[in-house]
């Protein structure tokens, strides 16, 4: 913990009183849609209680895919960063979210700065909070695949974010015992779940999907959907087109099953995927959707072939197989709680993978009802909880 309950006192000096009459300001930082999306719920949390005041930034890293996410749950931004170019890299996200946030917080003054996840913006702002003496609390802290260049550049990002941090609100026991191991003060790591099942409850609950998904719904009612997220850097390339290709042919060949496949914008998924699959019989190429949308049809499908994390915090609770399109992960409670098998780097085990859950859906059945081990849906509360509880005795100190 780099900026503890003293140093936090000098800051209260420097800055006057914590909180004060109106609440104390929590500064929320997101700029991808997995961000967003498990932030959404602490941030409404928050507004629900009159001792915080939230100040909302984004710095969209990835500006098409946040808006509609944040329609749907009426999240306005109060600052919106605008790093976001085309074929941007990381060092460029970083250096602009270091640079442009940096004014946002000598001017809001919050008392802490609360990042989510592995992103460049997450990993940015947090030493941008640091640098201005602020503590951070990190949301779905202590994930490790153990590799620094897997996912690249994600694990370094979290590695890093952990280190600044002073609140650590880990999903699992197993992240807490990550921190542990890594030396992190175990009085400041709480176990809280991970609010994307919040997000997804709250979804489920308050929406309803749009006309054009209910229409693929219906118009692929007599086939075994199968539905495909596919965009980490790590699968650029070769391996990114063996999956498709493999993909393509199994749904060429068994013709009760149907490939739904929203695109990620990136070129270099856009390029392969057109290449590979546009134009075939029963493979739905679609735009990114919005999340009751993706919901909706991870619900609606026979199985689940993804590379993204979210993703495998989410087929739990809707009970679907899936079947994670990586090397390795740092989500090993979804492999554990049996919803998931990973496929690793060929293309080769995904073909006979969904060969063998073809022919016997004994797995498929098994995994309908699991409770979810990321989560129970009352994440946000609990973090909201922490920061209530340790924000009151730094002040206090
Ligand atoms: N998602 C979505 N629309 C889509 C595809 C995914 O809303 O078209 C959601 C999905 O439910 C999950 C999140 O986006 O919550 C995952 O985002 P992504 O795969 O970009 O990132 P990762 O989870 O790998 O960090």
């Amino acid at each position: 913990m780099l900026i503890d309950a003293q140093n936090y006192k000098q800051k209260k000096g420097e800055t006057g009183e914590i909180g004060g009459a109106s609440g104390r300001k929590i500064l929320v930082l997101f700029g991808t849609r997995p961000e967003a999306i498990k932030l959404a719920p602490v941030i409404l949390r928050l507004r629900t209680d009159p001792s915080f005041r939230t100040v909302v930034v984004s710095s969209s890293q990835h500006t098409d895919l946040l808006t509609p996410f944040l329609n749907i749950f009426g999240l306005g931004i109060d600052h919106d960063l605008r790093v976001m170019t085309a074929d941007q890299t990381p060092n460029q996200v970083a250096a602009r979210v270091l640079a442009s946030l940096d004014p946002i917080l000598e001017k809001e003054k919050p008392d802490v700065v609360l990042v989510q996840g592995d992103t460049t913006t997450a990993m940015a702002g947090a030493l941008a909070a640091f640098n201005r003496r602020i503590p951070v609390g990190h949301v779905e802290a202590g994930l490790r695949s153990g590799d620094p260049l897997s996912p690249f550049p994600e694990e370094m990002n979290r590695r890093v974010v952990s280190q600044i941090a002073t609140f650590h609100f880990a999903a699992t026991e197993k992240n807490r015992d990550n921190l542990l191991q890594e030396k992190i003060e175990s009085d400041k790591i709480f176990v809280t779940g991970n609010p994307v099942v919040d997000a997804l409850q709250f979804i489920l609950a308050n929406s309803a999907p749009g006309g054009k998904i209910k229409n693929l719904i219906e118009q692929t009612g007599n086939h075994k959907r199968l539905l495909l997220t596919t965009h980490r850097r790590e699968s650029f390339g070769e391996a990114m087109s063996e999956n498709l290709i493999e993909l393509g042919r199994f749904v060429e060949k068994r013709r009760d099953v149907c490939l739904i496949f929203p695109v990620h914008p990136n070129p270099q998924v856009r390029r392969v995927t057109e290449r590979i699959l546009s134009g075939r019989e029963r493979v739905h190429l679609l735009e990114p959707l919005d999340y009751i949308d993706f919901i909706t049809l991870m619900r609606e499908s026979w199985m689940i072939v993804s590379d993204s994390g979210g993703v495998q915090e989410e087929a739990p609770s809707l009970g679907k197989p899936l079947l994670v399109l990586r090397e390795n992960t740092e989500r090993p409670e979804a492999l554990s709680s049996g919803v998931a098998k990973l496929v690793g780097g060929d293309a080769k085990t995904l073909a006979e993978m969904l060969e063998t859950n073809y022919n016997d859906e004994t797995w498929i059945n098994s995994v309908k009802e699991v409770e979810n081990p990321f989560g129970k849906g009352d994440s946000a509360e609990r973090i909201v909880g922490v920061l209530g509880e340790q924000l009151t005795v730094s002040s206090e100190q």
